[in-house]
């Protein structure tokens, strides 16, 4: 019996420095800042959010038993991709009890991501919309039967794509987020790029576009590369901005093929037009 109780101990030690070592390397990557705010994850204790783990919390972290072992994270070496889908799956579980800003009165659904968490092309948007929010996934009203119709394409396979916002729940009346809200969740857009390391990321429509610090101070900002988090990034128009001003297709067309590119791919052949019947 007593051996018994020592092995549990040990185990249980063995999971809380798991845990504890994930932590310090999410707060890595966010430059001090835990990603996992374990203050909205309700199964790992309260502190503040934001706020980096203290004893308390640490203690808290002691008697929790996660779903599955973790491996145990090497600060120095890239994460496994099992590593990068559990803490992802944990920050969207943050996000879903997050209430850093006011968006959160009205959502239905926290809307964190869909898509491959290896994606070779990160899309980013402004918000969820009412069917995102519904459903608690992004792009998925007509304006996401839009830009999937772009993916296809560009040639991008389920495999090569994910699609995330600025911010996680939906502002009322779609409007777009003010800067505070963006700020208060830009920590979990940083930790989606930082774990899913895309080859390109692809910020769709001036909100994303400005706060991934794509928007120069004059001049178009529409067809521009730059970088986010030493990542190739270029900005263009939102699908739903295509839905209104169709004429804009072909210009976003043209940026969609200079990301195929620099992907290092070839351009897909155009889908062939029926012909007409006489
Ligand atoms: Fe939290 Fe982001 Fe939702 Fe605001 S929008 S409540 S910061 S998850």
């Amino acid at each position: 019996m007593v051996n018994e109780l020592d092995d549990i101990r040990s185990e249980m030690s063995e999971i809380s420095a798991s845990l504890r070592e994930l932590l310090e390397y999410e707060a890595q990557l966010c430059g001090g800042v835990p990603l996992i705010d374990i203050g909205t994850v309700s199964a790992l204790g309260a502190t503040k959010a934001g706020a980096m783990p203290t004893e308390a919390s640490s203690a808290a972290l002691d008697t929790l038993n996660p779903p599955q072992p973790l491996s145990t994270p090497s600060l120095s070496a890239a994460p496994s991709p099992d590593d990068v889908k559990t803490r992802l799956r944990i920050l969207a579980e943050a996000a879903a009890s997050c209430t850093s800003c006011r968006l959160q009165e009205g959502r239905t659904k926290s809307v964190f991501a869909r898509g491959s968490t290896t994606a070779s092309v990160m899309f980013v948007g402004e918000g969820p919309g009412y069917n995102e929010d519904q459903q608690g996934k992004p792009f998925v009203g007509q304006a996401g039967q839009l830009l999937d119709k772009m993916i296809a394409a560009m040639g991008l396979d389920e495999g090569e794509f994910y699609i995330c916002n600025v911010v996680k729940c939906r502002p009322p009346n779609n409007r777009t987020p003010s800067p505070d809200e963006a700020g208060a969740c830009l920590h979990f857009l940083e930790a989606q790029i930082d774990l899913v390391k895309p080859d390109v990321v692809i910020a769709l429509g001036r909100c994303a576009a400005d706060h991934l610090g794509l928007v120069p101070e004059s001049g178009r900002w529409r067809g521009r590369w730059g970088s986010v988090r030493s990542i190739p990034a270029l900005a263009t128009y939102h699908p739903a901005y295509l839905l209104r001003s169709p004429e804009q297709k072909r210009p976003v067309w043209e940026d969609l093929k200079s990301a195929v590119l620099r992907l290092g791919r070839e351009l897909p052949e155009p889908p062939r037009r029926s012909k007409r019947r006489r």
